[in-house]
């Protein structure tokens, strides 16, 4: 298999520096020479300069949770691509559930920030997904494919393979309740399905993660799956052990997919 698994922690609005430099010791130092899978970990802007001073030689690698859509100049507040490449980033997950919900983020915004980070080389990680009212009026497809088209327009197609895709159900966010593998598996081999038709075959190459409550008892049956191609991970990620059990399971997949 060409896809190299990623499991990426999403640390959300927590962890000062100081604490996050704590998270992420253990587990820079534990990937530090594994390559068999990509190792992520998103801190807050804040805590983007120390943690990456800590990466080193590892390969360990940092992203961010947002960026700006313009490339610089008088917007308050904002933070551009080149601003986090200055500072070893190299993924930055983008179209959140939270953002879009708490933030009114849009397809067409979000879409700007894709191309924003692609322009910068930076690898987008579009979050995409249904709440559980969506699902429930059968609505799932009809969601995501929105979400996708409306997230990846203009994608330049030499760019298109590091673009990274995390189906996150909202309704699975953060609440205990993970879609069952079989559940994520089918919703999964839907995106790749409409990943063809918008980038073309490219789609084969480009990773889709799974998100929403996965943590160690529930990612090795999930990591299985044959369109399952990671994990973008929240809670679990925010404590080090939990995290490298993780990172565990997402190498030995990748050994079982090769
Ligand atoms: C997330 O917010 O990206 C996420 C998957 O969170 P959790 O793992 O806590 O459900």
């Amino acid at each position: 298999m060409s896809r190299k698994i990623l499991i990426a922690g999403n640390w959300k609005m927590n962890k000062t520096a100081t604490e996050a430099v704590e998270l992420a010791k253990p587990i820079i130092d534990a990937v530090a020479n594994q390559n068999d899978i990509d190792v992520l970990m998103c801190p807050t802007f804040t805590s983007i300069p120390a943690v990456s001073a800590l990466v080193g030689n590892s390969t360990a690698k940092i992203g961010a949770q947002n960026v700006s859509d313009k490339a610089s100049g008088a917007y308050t507040g904002e933070i551009s691509a080149a601003m986090l490449r200055d500072l070893q980033v190299s993924y930055v997950i983008l179209g959140h559930s939270e953002r879009r919900s708490y933030y009114g983020e849009t397809d067409a915004f979000i879409n700007k920030k894709v191309l924003a980070c692609l322009e910068s080389n930076l690898k987008p990680v579009l979050c995409v997904g249904e709440t559980l009212e969506e699902r429930e009026a059968g609505k799932v497809e009809e969601v995501i494919k929105t979400q996708l088209v409306g997230g990846l327009a203009d994608v330049p197609a030499d760019k298109a393979e590091s673009i990274v895709i995390a189906y996150e159900p909202v309704w699975a966010i953060g609440t205990g309740k993970t879609a069952t593998p079989e559940q994520a598996q089918e919703v999964h081999a839907f995106i790749r399905k409409t990943l063809t038709e918008i980038l073309g075959t490219v789609s084969a190459n480009i990773r889709i993660l799974y998100g929403g409550s996965m943590k160690p008892s529930n990612a090795d049956e999930l990591l299985a799956k044959p369109d399952i191609d990671g994990g973008l991970i929240g809670g679990a990620a925010l404590v080090a052990n939990d995290f490298l059990a993780l990172v565990n399971s997402g190498v030995k997949a990748q050994a079982a997919k090769a």
